[in-house]
């Protein structure tokens, strides 16, 4: 089925064709370590594991990068502000490395537990400052950016094209540029490719400008090109990338390149909190593990954040969540009854709701209507079948369908019952076959059936 997405740059629906056959190479743009990724940050992250997931039911082979900041980009997305890396190591007494190690396994840790594959690679920063020096070069030589007291700044008005992913004019930037604070640059919305760094700054490397470190933007831009190749299939991001952060990797790649790099551009839109923004100041700015705290598993997070399109705005209340478990759980009972089913439903009718499904998902990642096409599928007589479908829609969904044993077992057996599958286990390894015979036998007479399995037996109703 043929793939539609959204594409910011045309602002259209496209057909995705990708530049290998079967092969896509996606880059999104990766967290900044030096804090908690919140549930937010992490809607993003599901939003790139989504694609990546429906790529490869699509039958592509998928390499995904998704790099690590752990270099001090700034406070805001301009070239303003305070460096936040550094701010961090002298607030909390520790070196940037450190602050970055922690918050990157502790990013890892929180995309494991949310079910994202991790991406193909995970370039640092900081593992690529050669490369983005040659990047600065470059563009140096070629007359697309300059030098001036403290870095060297990409000219943006050497490339009509700016402002072209998020509409905005050079004119109108100008004009909706706050007080300048950097009277070196040539035009409000230049950027820093390279900072030269004061003698106390903690992260610092030699360049051919004196020592110093690289702006935000050109890492993505060296990273991207390093691990994916001078032009590669889809960029992502969360909206405020489109601005500021795309914009400029977009004038820096084509102008150090010669051509365009990235054939299609798709981005998350952003998780408001009771209808607002999320801050710090306001305390909510919840973690993964704040949720599971309240009592929410990371997966029941998973399943909140599918029920709305990934260019919709998500509404996060706690009101939301216990909705979603309540949801979920009944997800998981339905599925159950399915597993257990030794009856068949025909093949055309799960053909029917498999070819819905893959409609839905392949219409510019329309997850929640996919929902929607197994919970009418759920409503199905009770089938194996029907489970089996539903097994295959979360290589897509990613729920965790296929765990849901576990919590079969959690069913109330009653202490009896539970007493005769002990008993009969034991027959069974001293091979006393009429035994175990008889004891199922009396299972079976309260209600219950017993299966055995390589790690023990389960027991259903
Ligand atoms: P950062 O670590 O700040 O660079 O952000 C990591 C990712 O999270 C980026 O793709 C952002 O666009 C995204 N993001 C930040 N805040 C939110 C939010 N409230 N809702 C959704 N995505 C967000
Ligand atoms: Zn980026």
């Amino acid at each position: 089925m043929q793939l539609k997405v959204y594409n910011t740059l045309t602002r259209k629906k496209e057909d995705f064709v990708p530049i290998n056959d079967r092969e896509v190479r996606m880059y999104s743009c990766g967290p900044t370590v030096y804090k908690y990724a919140h549930i937010g940050n992490l809607r993003a992250y599901v939003f790139m594991d989504e694609l990546r997931r429906v790529l490869e039911y699509d039958g592509y082979k998928v390499k995904s990068v998704m790099n690590i900041t752990d270099v001090g980009h700034l406070v805001s997305d301009a070239d303003d502000g305070e460096d936040k890396m550094t701010k961090s190591a002298v607030e909390t007494g520790r070196t940037p490395l450190e602050i970055a190690d922690f918050y990157t396994a502790q990013f890892m840790k929180d995309i494991d537990a949310l079910n994202i594959k991790r991406p193909t690679v995970c370039p640092k920063a900081t593992d690529n400052i050669g490369e983005m020096i040659a990047v600065v070069k470059s563009l140096l030589e070629k007359g697309y950016a300059y030098e001036t007291e403290d870095g060297i700044y990409f000219s943006v008005e050497k490339f009509p094209e700016y402002g072209k992913l998020s509409g905005i004019s050079l004119d109108d930037q100008r004009h909706g540029a706050r007080v300048e604070v950097n009277s070196f640059k040539r035009h409000p919305a230049d950027f820093a490719l390279w900072k030269k760094a004061a003698p106390n700054h903690l992260q610092q490397w030699d360049s051919p400008w004196g020592k110093g470190f690289p702006g935000w933007h050109i890492e993505c831009t060296a990273m991207s090109k390093k691990y994916l190749g001078e032009t590669f299939d889809i960029h992502t991001g969360g909206v405020d990338h489109i601005p500021i952060h795309h914009e400029n990797e977009i004038a820096q790649a084509e102008c150090w390149l010669g051509h365009k790099a990235v054939n299609y551009w798709m981005h998350s839109e952003f998780m408001l909190i009771d209808g607002g923004k999320m801050s710090k100041s306001l305390g909510n700015t919840y973690t993964v593990t704040d949720l599971v705290n309240k009592g929410y598993s990371p997966v029941v997070f998973r399943y909140f954040c599918l029920n709305v399109q990934y260019r919709q705005k998500i509404n996060f209340t706690w009101e939301g969540m216990e909705a979603a478990k309540t949801a979920y759980g009944k997800l998981c009972s339905l599925l159950l009854a399915h597993k257990n089913s030794a009856a068949d439903t025909d093949a055309q009718t799960i053909a029917q709701f498999t070819e819905k499904f893959e409609e839905a998902i392949n219409d510019d990642l329309n997850v929640p209507l996919a929902i929607g096409v197994l919970w009418t599928m759920l409503k199905l007589p009770k089938s194996h079948s029907v489970y089996e479908a539903a097994l295959k829609f979360d290589k897509v969904f990613a729920l965790d369908f296929d765990k849901i044993k576990q919590e079969k077992q959690q069913i109330q057996v009653p202490e009896q019952v539970r007493e005769l599958a002990e008993r009969r286990k034991i027959a069974r390894s001293n091979k006393d076959w009429a035994e175990s015979d008889r004891l199922r036998g009396e299972i079976n007479a309260l209600g219950y059936v017993i299966k055995d399995t390589p790690d023990g037996y389960e027991i259903t109703k």
